[in-house]
């Protein structure tokens, strides 16, 4: 996702998702939606978190593994959003947006 920056407000690292990947615009406001709905629950060990589904039915496991990130649902193994020969999927993408903004 190379999201490097550091920002403010977790719409303004959705934004800039946007931005960056045009066709992954949907998926970053989906993204958005998760995190600003609380629902993003990050590993002690800093190495992914439990993120709660957008429709409210269950959970899935996102892992920052050292070959690109992973996630539990049907979308990232069915249908990601590629960046740089890695697998996106919005749960992937609302970490991203959660630790951009957290990390500050
Ligand atoms: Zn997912």
């Amino acid at each position: 996702m190379e999201l490097t920056h550091t920002f403010t407000t977790y719409t303004e690292a959705a934004e800039r998702i946007a931005t960056k990947h045009p066709a992954a615009a949907r998926m970053a406001s989906h993204a958005l939606a998760i995190v600003e709905a609380g629902k993003v629950h990050p590993m002690k060990d800093g190495r992914g978190a439990l993120v709660f589904s957008e429709t409210g039915r269950g959970g899935y496991q996102v892992e920052l593994r050292d070959d690109g990130p992973t996630c539990s649902c049907r979308a990232h193994t069915y249908r990601p959003y590629m960046i740089n020969g890695r697998a996106y999927c919005k749960h992937i993408m609302a970490l991203g947006i959660y630790d951009s903004v957290k990390g500050a």
